[in-house]
C-alpha cells in the first residue's frame, strides 16, 4: 500500500502523530519548516531532526515530489509546467506572470494555476481537458506540491523570473492561486479543501484566502457548501451561456444544475460570505457571442452583483471551435457595460502557448506516443 504523503498532513494531525512518538510539539514546526519554507525533496536535508525521526517519518509518510516533464512559456508571457505524478499521470500548472495591466498594481510576485483532477468528467463541449474524459483526482499533497514544485523551481533559478517578466528577485514567487487548470475542483471537494487549508495556512504555504479563486463550471450543491467553509476563498463561475439553452448546449453540467438553480447557489454563496463573485465567459465564435446574450447575462450580472471576464476562447487542436474577431469581442464588452455591467475584456498573452486548461497535457500525451518530450521555451 502506499502510504499517506506528509503534504497531505495538517499540523494538528502532525502534532497528534509526534505527541505519540513521544516529540516535543515544536519539532512539527521544525517540519513544516522543511516543507513549506525551505522546500526541501528528501528527508536526509531535514537536517535539525534527529536520524531516528526522519526514519520513522519515512516509514510512515511518503515525500513526493513532481517531476517537470516540460516547460513551456515566452519572455513576458504565461509559463506552463507539466508534471508527471508517482503513477505517471500528467498534469499542469500555469505561472502567470507580474501584470500590472491585468491585476491593476505592480508586484513582484505571481499567480499560479493549479490543477485538480487528472481530466475531467465534466465535458465541456470546448474543453481540453475533458477532452480524454476523468481520470482521478488529485490527493491535497498533489494540489499543494504544485505550489511547492513552483517555489522550489524559482529557488533554484531565481534569476529567472526576472528574466522573464523583469520582477525583482523575492524569496517567494507566488502569491495569488486559481483554482482554474484541469479537472472541476468542487467535484474533488474534500481533497482541495484540505490541500487549500495546508497551503493557507501560516505553517503551511501561507497565501491568504482572499488571494484564492476556486472556478467552478457550477455545481450548485457544492458552491453552497463552500459557503459554510470558514476560509474566505473567491468565487468564480465559468458561466459561458446566459440562457439555459445556450449553456446546455456546450455544458453539459447545466443540464442537472440549470442557471436559475446556480444562480440561487451563487446569491447564497454571496450573502454568507458578502463578497462579488465573477463570471468567466469565453467568448465562442456563432455560438454564444451573439448580443442576444448580453441582455440576460447583463440581468444575472446585475442581481447578483458579479464582474464579468470575457475571454477569447483559445483554440483547441481537435476542436471546432473558434475566437470571434476582435471587432466581434469589443461590441460584446461595449453592451455589456452600456447595461451598466462591471466588465473586463482578456487581451490573452498565453495563446501561443496552448495556455488554456488541459492542452499542453493533451498535446504532450499524444506526442509522447511517438517520441519523448523536451522542455521548450
Ligand atoms: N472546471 C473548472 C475549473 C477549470 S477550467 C471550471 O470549469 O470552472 C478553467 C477555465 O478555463 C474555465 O472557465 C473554462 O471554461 C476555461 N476554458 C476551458 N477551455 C478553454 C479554452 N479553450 N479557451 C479559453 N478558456 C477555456
Ligand atoms: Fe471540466 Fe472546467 Fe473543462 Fe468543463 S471547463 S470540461 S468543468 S475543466
Amino acid at each position: 500500500m502506499v502510504s499517506a504523503d506528509i503534504k497531505s498532513q495538517t499540523r494538528e494531525q502532525l502534532a497528534v502523530k509526534f505527541a505519540e512518538w513521544g516529540q516535543p510539539d515544536y519539532r512539527v514546526d521544525q517540519l513544516l519548516q522543511w516543507l513549506y519554507t525551505k522546500r526541501v525533496a528528501k528527508w536526509e536535508e531535514m537536517t535539525n531532526l534527529s536520524k531516528p525521526l526522519r526514519e520513522h517519518l519515512a516509514a510512515e509518510f511518503a515525500l513526493h515530489t513532481h517531476e517537470l516533464v516540460r516547460k513551456q512559456g515566452a519572455r513576458d508571457t504565461t509559463q506552463k509546467f507539466l508534471w508527471r505524478l508517482h503513477d505517471h499521470a500528467l498534469v499542469e500548472s500555469v505561472l502567470i506572470p507580474a501584470n500590472p495591466a491585468l491585476y491593476g498594481e505592480q508586484s513582484d510576485r505571481h499567480t499560479l494555476c493549479v490543477s485538480t483532477q487528472v481530466g475531467c468528467a465534466y465535458g465541456c463541449k470546448f474543453c481540453a481537458s475533458g477532452l480524454d474524459g476523468w481520470k482521478r483526482n488529485l490527493e491535497p499533497y498533489e494540489i499543494v506540491e504544485q505550489v511547492t514544485a513552483i517555489e522550489r523551481w524559482h529557488d533554484a533559478q531565481p534569476e529567472e523570473l526576472e528574466r522573464i517578466d523583469g520582477t525583482r528577485k523575492s524569496d517567494r514567487a507566488i502569491n495569488n492561486l486559481v483554482i482554474m487548470g484541469m479537472g472541476e475542483p468542487l467535484a474533488n471537494y474534500d481533497n482541495l479543501l484540505k490541500a487549500l487549508r495546508i497551503l493557507n495556512a501560516p505553517w503551511g504555504a501561507g497565501i491568504g484566502a482572499r488571494k484564492i479563486t476556486i472556478s467552478t463550471s457550477g455545481l450548485a450543491p457544492r458552491i453552497r457548501q463552500l459557503a459554510g467553509e470558514p476560509l474566505q476563498f473567491r468565487l468564480a463561475i465559468s458561466l459561458h451561456g446566459a440562457t439555459d439553452d445556450v449553456r446546455s448546449r456546450i455544458m453539459p453540467v447545466n443540464r442537472k444544475h440549470p442557471i436559475a438553480e446556480l444562480a440561487e447557489a451563487c446569491a447564497y454563496y454571496q450573502e454568507k460570505k458578502g463578497r462579488m463573485i465573477t463570471f468567466e465567459y469565453i467568448l465562442i465564435a456563432g455560438i454564444n457571442d451573439g448580443l442576444d446574450q448580453v441582455r440576460p447575462l447583463a440581468a444575472l450580472a446585475r442581481r447578483l452583483n458579479a464582474k464579468v471576464n470575457l475571454i477569447p476562447y483559445n483554440k483547441v487542436d481537435g476542436l471546432k471551435w473558434e475566437r470571434p474577431d476582435e471587432r466581434s469581442q469589443e461590441n460584446f464588452l461595449g453592451a455589456l457595460e452600456h447595461q451598466g455591467v462591471i466588465a473586463t475584456l482578456r487581451r490573452e498573452k498565453g495563446g501561443d502557448i496552448d495556455a488554456a486548461c488541459g492542452q499542453l497535457r493533451l498535446k504532450t500525451e499524444r506526442e509522447l506516443k511517438d517520441a519523448p518530450v523536451k522542455t521548450s521555451r
